[in-house]
């Protein structure tokens, strides 16, 4: 990661969003030598990588014969961009000043200036705001199936999934290898699905479809039993008993920050020039699910990126704006490879590790360690644990040995996961001397993992 250039300087080129319109758009930026500032976003407009962290198999993006889980293909951009001299900041932008030139961009105690800027933040999840929702939010109701699906409380379940689209029929089929049926409720009376997804619907005798229903509510005690569901051709009421309902009812496009300064559509969505990423201000380009509506496909978006970052180049270059890196070798030196830590056994732990995997591990330092400890509970498919997990490993590092971490698989590790009363991933939890000081769940930043631990050493 580069340097963040002082305030008084102007950056080249800012890039909002770590989608793949984002990242796309830095890799060719950052090999163009503009050094561009990525600001990744955390937890406004979804998380660090965007919609892909959130899926399981992309098997639809060129170069990967096989598939790809989608939380790797955004490491593997990140780290190509980070290669290329991308510098980030893992911060959501709260506000932006587009009336003036150089721009001026706000994150958290720190004001950006800019001479061109990309927008690339995505689109993000809609809920219901049903009257009980947020009491039973993460208490069976989720908007990821693939971060929760694997939760023990939702095995050999009945499980629900709102929506009539591509996400629904995925997360439907998905669900059906964790729970013992599920329900999908549509609003309308058909999918607006790929044939060939509806297809895998229909055929799948573990999904029961509720044609033109919606939600009214959801009830249980602790966590959720019930939805109250309305027929909409008839008016009739009914209750379903599931333990869990998953939302993938669309997506808002990420434009609050620049509402009245850009061009935007009925629905939020930037105007760009037809075909091309400038928007209604010069300098400024967008790229990605923020401009469009019809294709939100990760290779659109990271078209866009490139088409947007070719043309902010451009832009810079004709304005005679851009200061641009000299390299003291063409080429950078080789991406760091994505981590895979193995599960700790009687042979391999490493007592001094700061970071470590599975139950024995967990045991052996439950019971021998008096330091802080962070255990983290992760499934294989969470994209989010893909952001939390360097997170809390930079805070290790910062604490030079004072803390150690656990991660523990709750696909792999069920009966553990059960027993610490986990209901989603990722959930962290510090312990000291066997006790349980502090819960997380998803991801947060790093200071309130620090700030925990040090109030304990
Ligand atoms: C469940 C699911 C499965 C999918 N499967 C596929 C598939 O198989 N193949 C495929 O091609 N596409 C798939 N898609 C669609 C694909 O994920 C999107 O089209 C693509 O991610 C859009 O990329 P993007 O870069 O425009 O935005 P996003 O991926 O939405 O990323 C937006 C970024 O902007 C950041 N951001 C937002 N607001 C701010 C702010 N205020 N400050 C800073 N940053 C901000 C967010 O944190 C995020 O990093 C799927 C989508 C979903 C939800």
């Amino acid at each position: 990661m580069g340097e963040i250039n002082n305030q008084s300087s102007i950056e080249n080129l800012v890039i909002i969003g770590s989608g793949p319109a984002g990242y796309t758009a830095a890799i060719y930026a950052a090999r163009a030598n503009l050094q561009p500032l990525l600001i990744t976003g955390f937890e406004k407009g979804g998380i660090p990588g965007g919609q892909l962290m959130t899926t399981t198999f992309v098997e639809n993006f060129p170069g990967f014969p096989d598939g790809v889980m989608g939380p790797d293909l955004m490491d593997l951009m990140k780290s190509q961009a980070i290669r290329w001299g991308t510098k980030l900041i893992e911060e959501d932008v709260e506000l932006v000043n587009l009336t003036k030139k150089p721009f001026s961009i706000n994150v958290k105690n720190l004001t950006i200036k800019a001479h061109s800027l990309i927008i690339a933040t995505g689109a993000s999840a809609n809920k219901l705001h049903l009257p009980n929702e947020q009491k039973f939010w993460s208490k069976g109701i989720s908007a990821c199936a693939i971060c929760d699906g694997a939760t023990p409380q939702f095995r050999e379940e009945e499980l629900a999934v709102i929506g009539g689209g591509d996400s629904a029929c995925e997360e439907a089929v998905y669900l059906t290898k964790y729970g013992s049926h599920v329900h999908l409720l549509v609003r309308s009376n058909q999918l607006r699905a790929s044939a060939s997804m509806i297809d895998r619907v229909l055929k799948n005798p573990q999904i029961t479809i509720h044609w033109q229903t919606e939600v009214v509510d959801v009830d249980g005690k602790d966590w959720l039993t019930n939805l109250q569901i309305k027929k909409t051709d008839t008016n009739v009421s009914q209750v379903i008993k599931v333990k869990g309902l998953f939302y993938a009812i669309g997506h808002t496009p990420n434009t609050q920050i620049f509402q009245e300064q850009l061009d935007t559509d009925e629905t939020g969505y930037l105007i760009t020039k037809p075909g091309r990423p400038e928007t209604s201000k010069e300098g400024i380009f967008a790229a990605g699910d923020v401009t469009d509506k019809e294709w939100r496909q990760g290779i659109t978006a990271a078209a866009s990126g490139c088409k947007a970052a070719l043309a902010a180049e451009r832009w810079l270059s004709k304005n005679n704006l851009s200061k641009l890196l000299k390299r003291s070798s063409p080429e950078p030196s080789a991406a760091e490879p994505l981590e895979n830590i193995e599960t700790s056994n009687e042979e391999n732990f490493v007592p001094s590790a700061s970071w470590h995997k599975g139950s024995y591990a967990l045991r052996k330092l439950y019971h021998e360690s008096n330091i802080p400890l962070l255990v983290i509970y992760t499934s294989p498919n969470c994209g989010p644990c893909h952001v939390l997990k360097p997170q809390i490993k930079r805070v290790l590092s910062e604490l030079e040995g004072k803390a150690k971490a656990i991660e523990i698989d709750i696909e792999a590790e069920q009966a553990i996961a059960k027993q610490a009363g986990v209901n989603g991933t990722p959930t962290t939890q510090l312990f000291l001397s066997k006790a349980l000081v502090k819960e997380w769940k998803g991801v947060k930043q790093r200071n309130e993992f620090k700030n925990a631990i040090l109030e304990l050493i």
